[in-house]
Formats: structure tokens, C-alpha cells, sequence
């Protein structure tokens, strides 16, 4: 297996702090790259904060958090990242952004480096493909709030060696966190079921069917969701929802994974969800308040 102890992540969004923080906190040395220094700034400010709440919490000591802190390093130079053992591209959710970063990773990296996508929906084998090093290429999906959630999917390409999974696999174990093992078709597995669903939610608020509130009441309160779909769609972000179903629907040519209209429309407007403060609801104020 894999020696793996430094790690380098591109993208630093919400998925991209989530899963730097991890690794510091499992004792890995993170290098973090975005193409926005703002977004660096504000990925560091949100682990410390999260960081934070878990001494606060009493589930971490001061000194944990001081030590992962100090783990983390930050770089808007993309070549920095090719001295590190493991890559996780965790940057937005299209294929040409994705394809365009391996393509600039490539001269640099050094030839055991494992090559890893936190995709949503995109295809493993056809971004391997692309790549010096099939074998060595992984889907590695953590789930949002990363330090939250339980699941890591792992993600096998065609060409992916039974090697690079059992080095995985034994990170996710460090981590703390438990594998599943999905094959690489159009969302994998939670999504393949997931966002599905939230795409119903739209076209049933679409439809008049039902309001914001009451979609989101009648799921929590009468399927036991902790969330209800159009208040996660906003959690997840509702342009990599999109994303998602678009890759579902071109992947699988089914109508049945048709975007809602009303889904793209929210995209079109900028109304991302929390991220932007605005989707399914309005975050500027107090409280949530639904937008339709
Ligand atoms: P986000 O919009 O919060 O962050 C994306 C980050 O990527 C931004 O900071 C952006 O500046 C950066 N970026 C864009 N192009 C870049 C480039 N060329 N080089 C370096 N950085 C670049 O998105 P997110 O929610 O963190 O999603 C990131 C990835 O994780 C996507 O592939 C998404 O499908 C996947 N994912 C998202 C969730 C979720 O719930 N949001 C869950 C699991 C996986």
C-alpha cells in the first residue's frame, strides 16, 4: 500500500475546507489550493471556527486543534501540489474545470502520487483517461459537512488498481470514517438516489403541488428526514444539484432525470443556496424564509 502522509486539495469551498480539516485532525500534512485567495482566507477562518466548536464541544483538546491548524497550509499555485502523496481535486462540479486542473497537475506530480475526484456525478474512468495514470486515479466522495458525515464513497475506474483502493481505504479508515464501494456510473450510489429526489421536491413545488415549507414539513415529518429536500438542495448548493441531474440525464438518457425547470432557474439567477445566501430561502436575515 500506499505511503501516504501529505496531501494536496484543489479547491478550497465548502467541501474543499471540510476535507482539509479532516486531514489535519487525522495528522496529515494538507496543502490546500484554490484559484481565489478569498476563498482560501474564508476556508481557513471556517475550519478554525469548526475546529472550534469541537473543543468547545469537549470532543477535541486546544492542542488538537492547534496542532491540525498548523497542519494546513494554503497556495494558489496549483504545481505546489505535485510534491504531495495524495490529490484530492475538490473543485467546482464541471468536467472542463476538473479536466483542465489534471491536465496542469500532470508535468509536476511525482509518479506514486495518487490522483483522487471528490465528483458529485462525473465519470472516474473518463477523467483517468485523461490522465498518465488510470491505475492510480480514484473517485473519493466525502459528504457534506464533511466532518460531520460518516460515508466516504470510493469509487473504482475501469483501470483503477486493486492497490490505489486499499490505500484508500485504509486513509478512510484513519480518518475515522467507513467506505462504501460504488462502480462508476453516472452520481455512484448516494446521489444516484439522492438527487432524484430532491429534483422531485422541485417539481413539486414547480407544480404548485406544495409551498417551500410544506414540501420540507411533510418529508421531515412524514418520512423521519433530518432535512427536508429543498432546504438540503440549498445546503448542497443548487448549481452542483444541477450539475448532478444534468450528468444523470446525459449519462443514463432517461427523462426521468430531466432538471426541474425551476431548478435552473434559481441557477440562472445566482440563487445558489446558502452559499450565496439565497435559494429555496432567503439567509440574509434572522431566519430562513422561504422564497416561493
Ligand atoms: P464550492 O462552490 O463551495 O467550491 C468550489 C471551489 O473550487 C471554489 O472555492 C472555487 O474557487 C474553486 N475552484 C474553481 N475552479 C478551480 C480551479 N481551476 N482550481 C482550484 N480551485 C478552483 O463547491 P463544493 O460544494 O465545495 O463542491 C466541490 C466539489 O465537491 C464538486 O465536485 C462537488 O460535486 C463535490 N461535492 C459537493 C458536495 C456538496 O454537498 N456540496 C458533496 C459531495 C461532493
Amino acid at each position: 500500500m500506499a505511503d501516504i502522509q501529505t496531501v494536496g486539495i484543489v479547491g478550497a469551498g465548502q467541501m474543499g475546507n471540510g476535507i482539509a480539516h479532516v486531514f489535519a485532525l487525522a495528522g496529515y500534512d494538507v496543502l490546500l489550493n484554490d484559484i481565489s485567495q478569498t476563498s482560501l482566507d474564508k476556508a481557513i477562518a471556517t475550519i478554525d471556527k469548526n475546529l472550534e466548536r469541537q473543543v468547545s464541544r469537549g470532543k477535541i483538546g486546544p492542542e488538537v486543534k492547534a496542532a491540525a491548524l498548523a497542519r494546513i497550509r494554503t497556495t494558489l499555485t496549483l504545481s505546489d501540489l505535485g510534491k504531495t502523496d495524495l490529490i484530492i481535486e475538490a473543485a467546482t462540479e464541471r468536467e472542463t474545470v476538473k479536466q483542465a486542473i489534471f491536465a496542469d497537475l500532470l508535468p509536476h506530480l511525482k509518479p506514486s502520487t495518487i490522483l483522487t475526484s471528490n465528483t458529485s456525478s462525473i465519470s472516474i474512468t473518463r477523467l483517468a483517461s485523461r490522465t498518465d495514470r488510470p491505475e492510480k486515479f480514484m473517485g473519493f466522495h466525502f459528504m457534506n459537512p464533511v466532518p460531520v458525515m460518516q460515508l466516504v464513497e470510493l469509487i473504482r475506474g475501469i483501470a483503477t488498481d486493486q492497490d490505489t483502493w486499499d490505500s484508500l481505504h485504509g486513509v478512510v479508515k484513519k480518518l475515522g470514517k467507513t467506505a462504501a464501494s460504488a462502480e462508476d456510473f453516472p452520481a455512484f450510489i448516494v446521489n444516484r438516489i439522492l438527487m432524484p429526489m430532491i429534483n422531485e421536491a422541485v417539481y413539486t413545488l414547480y407544480e404548485g403541488v406544495g409551498s417551500v415549507k410544506s414540501i420540507d414539513e411533510s418529508l421531515k415529518l412524514g418520512a423521519n428526514h433530518p432535512m427536508g429536500p429543498l432546504e438540503l438542495a440549498d445546503f448542497i448548493g443548487l448549481d452542483t444539484c444541477l450539475a448532478i441531474m444534468n450528468v444523470l440525464h446525459d449519462g443514463l438518457a432517461d427523462t426521468k432525470y430531466r432538471p426541474c425547470p425551476l431548478l435552473t432557474k434559481y441557477v440562472e439567477a445566482g440563487w445558489l443556496g446558502r452559499k450565496t445566501q439565497r435559494g429555496f430561502y432567503d439567509y440574509r436575515g434572522e431566519v430562513p424564509v422561504p422564497t416561493r
